[in-house]
């Protein structure tokens, strides 16, 4: 199995090459040519393995060949040992039909762990088969940050350096960051805000040169090995709740759609979905695409749920690439037209995405309501992000005997703030992480300015 790009002109690339490389070079994004079929057969004989047995066996026809069988499982076996609970990705049930997917079992409490602890050992693993070393780059002001600097914290050939902005990430993101001591891990505190770290990491993909040669790899959800990763849970839940012989709905709090773009695999592959429902927040570009055609952007809103605060969704552009039967250029061109211009899909895309996808647009003070209607109804404490999911659920269910799948995307104490506001007095952090705000940091705080970063990038990769 090849790579392809969703605008039609990059090159193909194997399985390794597309895991070291991001963006493709004609501004489009990797997808596989065919998509590996799951047989009735394949997905009923899933039923009782383990998270990372069906791990192995939705995963390897993605990986090709290219990594033996052995090496593989085993690297898939340590990326799921880090998680919290036996089952990885354990179901809570919160009524007749309505059901939690708890994702944040992982070392940093949110969903993105489940890719990015696999992304770092398969990077790892193909730079140590190349000889070569790399440095990643990346900017946030949340989830990704952290969930990379865990995935990546192992990892011999990798030195990874992430910068948030000073001061302006919160306690916990930051402690999450800069109480990994490992030696290949950098954190650096930019005195400016969020864009401006992001412009700098931009710059440095941009012209490569300061690196003399190193390789730079970006860990942000365009990378495909990061979607395939998360197709394992769609399927894993599915197989739980009765899959292949009954259908089952999916709602996923959405941003940059890698999350729900997985499940839209998994349903390519053969699993039995009846809908998806794209929950967002006020920043609902994708609800106002699927809703009302009006594919545009507007302007950033902070909300309570700040890992879904976007102004384009970049894998969108994935499913687009199928909405338009797999034409490259008409992607190309419907996509220049939107960064310049609100615009509009054509009637035949848009038909197609409405068939299996509904959305709900979620605004700050409904999110309040809906984690102390949650808590009234199942005792449970939604994280703020997940609420977006629950109400989404309620709203677009569609068929009510189909099980809901609600996608938890974080642990509600990652995300005090909300809970705060909705009237509760917190949740505590888990036990393996209760000491965190005692545990030593180490951040280097540096001026916004790029010859600074780059410079510090130099002097310290090993
Ligand atoms: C990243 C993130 C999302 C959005 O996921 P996408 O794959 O970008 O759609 C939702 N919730 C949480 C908690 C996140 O960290």
């Amino acid at each position: 199995m090849r790579y392809i790009s969703t605008r039609g002109q990059a090159p193909a690339l194997s399985f390794e090459e597309v895991v070291l490389t991001g963006m493709a070079s004609d501004g489009g994004l990797y997808v596989p040519e065919t998509v590996p079929q799951l047989s009735t057969d394949d997905l009923a004989a899933m039923a009782g393995l383990s998270y990372a047995e069906i791990a192995f066996r939705v995963m390897q026809p993605f990986v090709n060949g290219e990594i033996d069988d052995d090496t593989f499982r085993r690297l898939v076996t340590e990326a799921y040992a880090t998680f919290s609970h036996d089952a990885v990705v354990p179901l809570n049930q919160l009524d007749a039909n309505h059901f939690l997917l708890e994702l944040f079992h992982g070392p940093t409490l949110a969903f993105k762990d489940v890719a990015l602890q696999l992304l770092g050992r398969l990077l790892d693993h193909f730079l140590k088969k190349r000889g070569e070393r790399a440095v990643i780059m990346g900017a946030t002001s949340g989830d990704t940050g952290s969930a990379a600097i865990e995935g990546c914290r192992h990892c011999d050939n990798l030195d990874i350096f992430i910068l948030h902005p000073y001061q302006r990430v919160s306690e916990v993101q930051r402690r999450q960051m800069t109480s990994v001591l490992a030696d290949n891990v950098f954190n650096v505190a930019i005195e400016g805000n969020f864009d401006d770290a992001q412009a700098m990491v931009k710059a440095s993909f941009a012209d490569q040169s300061f690196l003399n040669g190193t390789r730079l790899v970006a860990v942000n959800s365009i990378n495909w090995a990061r979607i395939m990763a998360q197709i394992v849970y769609y399927v894993a839940s599915a197989v739980a709740l009765g899959a292949p012989h009954r259908k089952v709905s999916f709602c996923v709090p959405s941003a940059n759609f890698g999350n729900v773009f997985a499940g839209y695999m998994a349903y390519r592959m053969g699993l039995p979905v009846e809908r998806f429902v794209i929950a967002t927040n006020a920043n609902d570009i994708l609800h106002r695409t699927l809703a009302d055609n009006d594919f545009s952007k507007q302007e950033l809103v902070a909300t309570l749920a700040p890992s879904m605060d976007i102004v384009v969704s970049s894998n969108f552009e994935r499913l687009l690439f199928e909405a338009y039967e797999r034409d490259g250029a008409a992607v190309a061109a419907l996509l220049e037209r939107f960064q310049a211009e609100p615009t509009a899909l054509a009637d035949a895309p848009l038909a197609r995405l409405r068939e299996l996808f509904a959305s709900h647009s979620v605004d700050d003070a409904t999110l309040l309501e809906v984690i102390r209607e949650a808590h009234h109804r199942t005792q449970e404490i939604l994280d703020p992000h997940t609420a977006t999911g629950y109400r989404a659920a309620e709203r677009e269910r569609g068929d009510a005997s189909v099980p809901m799948i609600t996608l938890a995307t974080a642990h509600p104490a990652k995300f005090a703030e909300a809970v705060v506001k909705a009237g509760f007095p917190g949740v505590p952090l888990p036990p393996h992480m209760d000491d965190l705000l005692e545990r030593e940091e180490r951040y280097t705080v540096l001026p916004a300015e790029l010859s600074a970063v780059q410079q510090f990038v130099v002097e310290n990769r090993r």
